[in-house]
């Protein structure tokens, strides 16, 4: 093929079909760490706090984003959280109907900066911006230090 050939066919490029096989794993990180003992353990969600900006950061992290400091000190977040966004899934990731319809939320807290997806235990119908939730929790002998330790969020008062 020279430059004034042109071809839409991709196929007719050298080329070589397969598969690269790729695996990752992905650690907690120390702030990731500090933040999965203490939901294992206490129970607790904790932030990462920027004593220098006075900003607290959900999900927990090692570096402030305004000032770049180690951040060694970590918050509790507040107990309630509000609903910011819901998002229902009725297929899965590969298209398929799923039997029943999934309801995640990104759930945020007063005074903390960032916040978590994850499941809002509410029928896809109550799912809705500013309700107020608060996380269930596995019994602590069922938990073993994963995001899946909150079960979800579910409404305040439920
Ligand atoms: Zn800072």
């Amino acid at each position: 093929m020279t430059f004034l050939e042109r071809t839409t066919d991709a196929r007719k490029f050298r080329h070589w079909e397969g598969n690269m096989e790729a695996d990752y794993i992905y650690t907690s990180g120390v702030a990731g760490e500090r933040f999965f003992v203490a939901l294992r353990d206490e129970g607790r969600l904790l932030a990462s706090r920027c004593t220098a900006c006075d900003l607290d950061y959900l999900p927990a992290r090692l570096f402030c984003e305004d000032c770049f400091a180690e951040l060694t000190e970590s918050v509790e977040v507040p107990r309630e959280g509000r609903v910011a966004a819901v998002s229902v899934a009725r297929v899965d990731r590969t298209g398929v109907r799923l039997s029943l319809p999934q309801v995640w939320a990104f759930v945020t807290f007063r005074g903390i900066r960032g916040g978590l997806v994850h499941r809002l235990l509410v029928p896809p119908d109550r799912a809705r911006a500013g309700l107020a939730v608060r996380p269930k929790l596995k019994p602590k002998g069922a938990r073993v230090g994963a995001i899946t330790d909150i079960e979800g969020f579910e409404p305040v008062g439920s």
